[in-house]
């Protein structure tokens, strides 16, 4: 469900379900000539929006506005849009305080842009997961003051560190694109993989007679096809439904 289209009573019954609550984190930054510049906002959100479909599942309105940084070119009209990750951090923060204190605690981010080495992280990720660590310290430092973790009733912590027992857990992010995917699946920036993979879920977005010569990363776009991007589409959408939790055809729930 989308959360800003849902009645408290819904907001309780996914708070109650453990539903997972999940924010598409994405930049606006030039894809070429021939692509959209929303394009890694827009491709977890249309994700998000198919796994919807059968699953329990809040939609958060999507964050659009990380650090594109001008690597790839600067922005005068290209349209990239970059704001500095020192600027993010704080915002993310208070954003997912707010989530805590309403009752989440199975909060995802999905993100796309620059996640090639999602372990070693890019300022946009890193703001965010930073920003969620001192969330969940300050939230439980707030509910149950300083000594929490030393207190007697945390002695199972490392027990319950791959559960959801641990608050850490509260606030997971997860790449669109893991490195196993990657293997099978053409990694770029507006090249092969990501054409083809804006072909299959958004195709508005994508205008293939634009393709340039001129940049070296946009150049594989003259082999995207839609059967490539529907093989990607598939397999974010298994890569997901595992890092979420979520079943297929679930029919329990607060849509009940
Ligand atoms: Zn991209």
């Amino acid at each position: 469900m989308r959360y800003e289209l849902m009645l408290p009573r819904e907001i309780r019954a996914a708070i109650d379900g453990n539903w997972p609550v999940v924010l598409a984190v994405g930049v606006l930054e030039y894809h070429g000539e021939h692509m959209a510049v929303g394009m890694d906002t827009l491709a977890v959100v249309r994700i998000l929006e198919i796994l919807e479909t059968d699953a329990n599942l809040v939609i958060l309105p999507p964050f659009s506005y990380g650090a594109a940084s001008y690597a790839v070119e600067p922005p005068e009209g290209t349209g990239t849009l970059h704001v500095d990750a020192e600027a993010l951090m704080p915002l993310a923060k208070a954003m997912f305080t707010g989530l805590l204190r309403i009752g989440f605690r199975n909060i995802h981010l999905v993100i796309h842009h620059q996640t090639e080495n999602f372990a070693a992280g890019m300022p946009t990720d890193l703001a965010f997961k930073l920003a969620a660590r001192q969330a969940i310290f300050a939230f439980l430092e707030a509910q149950r003051g300083e000594g929490w973790w030393g207190a007697k009733s945390m002695a199972d912590y490392y027990e319950q560190q791959s559960t959801g027992g641990d608050p850490f857990n509260w606030i997971k992010a997860h790449p669109l694109m893991p490195s196993s995917l990657m293997e099978g699946y053409p990694f770029d920036h507006a090249g092969q993989g990501e054409t083809s993979l804006l072909m299959a879920l958004l195709p508005e977005g994508v205008d293939i007679s634009r393709i340039s010569e001129d940049q070296w990363y946009s150049r594989s776009a003259r082999e995207a096809t839609l059967e490539l991007g529907l093989q990607g589409r598939d397999r974010i959408l298994a890569h997901l439904r595992k890092a979420l939790g979520v079943e297929r055809a679930n029919a329990q729930g607060a849509r009940n």
